[in-house]
């Protein structure tokens, strides 16, 4: 999808959502294309990230897959992302290992998604990690933007019994860190 066509249809969307309740415009606020959010959350023995993100940043269009380029883009997307300890290297000394990993998106047939904006998908993610010391992490180096070309920044929350904190990095800055990590 062109950044022309893409601005468009933020457009048309931003115009919509006045009428539409509150929990609906500010879904639609968090889709930006080469944006990801993540909800980090550090509890027990385990570290779970949940994903948000617009299907572009991934395969770079927003629709079911047609052509065969699009359709290997796809399958390589998810592939990479089922991998997810390569996009995510948490801290070592919480020795974690990957666990389950969910991924939704309505325009990809996998999981129960909801269908996006009009001309928009998102290709949203669980990923959960057990850990023999996951509150001693403190840092989770991201490999999603050598990754994914498109993605410019990322938005994390990151909830830990110490406390929540919120980090927005930008390329090429891939370290994610929080209670004094560095
Ligand atoms: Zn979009």
């Amino acid at each position: 999808m062109t950044f022309l066509s893409h601005a468009l249809g933020a457009l048309a969307f931003t115009g919509l959502a006045a009428t539409m309740p509150l929990a609906a415009s500010a879904q639609a606020r968090a889709h930006v294309h080469g944006q990801i959010k993540l909800d980090i959350a550090i509890e027990g023995p385990t570290v779970v990230i949940e994903m948000e993100s617009p299907l572009d940043n991934f395969v770079g269009f927003e629709h079911a897959p047609k052509t065969d380029a699009e359709k290997k883009a796809a399958a390589d997307a998810v592939a990479q992302l089922r991998a997810a300890d390569q996009l995510f290297k948490i801290d070592p000394a919480a020795n974690c290992k990957l666990g389950p990993v969910t991924l939704r998106s309505a325009a990809l047939g996998l999981g129960k998604a909801e269908a996006g904006a009009e001309g928009h998908a998102d290709l949203d993610g669980s990923f959960a990690f057990n850990c023999t010391k996951a509150t001693d992490a403190k840092f989770i180096e991201l490999g999603l933007f050598n990754a994914f070309k498109g993605l410019r920044q990322v938005d994390a929350q990151i909830v830990t019994p110490d406390g929540q904190s919120k980090r927005s990095l930008k390329r090429p800055n891939a370290r994610l860190s929080w209670g004094g990590g560095k």
